[in-house]
């Protein structure tokens, strides 16, 4: 199962985390809740949404600059909701099952899923305001 290394926010300690679990990451040092974000392609996908958290998913390419503009901003919201936002990365150049899953013909995709379905979506690059107030709309509800 592939994962990524991510700095723990509160202490820095680095952990592993998977592309898919059915806990919740967390920081092996001091415990704290660890920002889920990774990359999956289509044979990691289901894996990849089979969480209790409301996932994000981005779907995106090299070559799209927008995609770029928005890749920071979910880092940060990554970190901002640890513990209760997953963000799934979807390169749509290698995955063209997942891209046709979530109907991303126009780049940056955003796909907001919860147990498996699509609750939200958001096309084009959008200030983080905006995506912070969808995030926890869909918390909330
Ligand atoms: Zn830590």
């Amino acid at each position: 199962m592939a994962s990524r290394v991510t700095p723990c926010p509160d202490c820095g300690t680095k952990n592993r985390v998977p592309v898919g679990s059915a806990g919740r990451p967390r920081c092996a040092s001091c415990h704290a809740d660890l920002p889920w974000l990774v990359d999956a392609t289509d044979a990691e996908l289901a894996s990849a949404l089979s969480t209790s958290q409301l996932v994000l998913v981005d779907l995106w390419a090299p070559w799209c600059g927008p995609c770029r503009m928005v890749a920071p901003v979910l880092e940060r919201l990554a970190v901002r909701y640890a513990g209760q936002v997953k963000v799934v990365k979807v390169n749509v150049d290698d995955n063209p099952l997942a891209a046709r899953r979530f109907g991303a013909s126009s780049i940056p995709t955003l796909a907001f899923v919860r147990d498996d379905e699509t609750v939200g979506r958001i096309v084009g690059a959008q200030p983080e305001p905006v995506l912070v107030q969808r995030i926890n709309a869909l918390l909330a509800g």
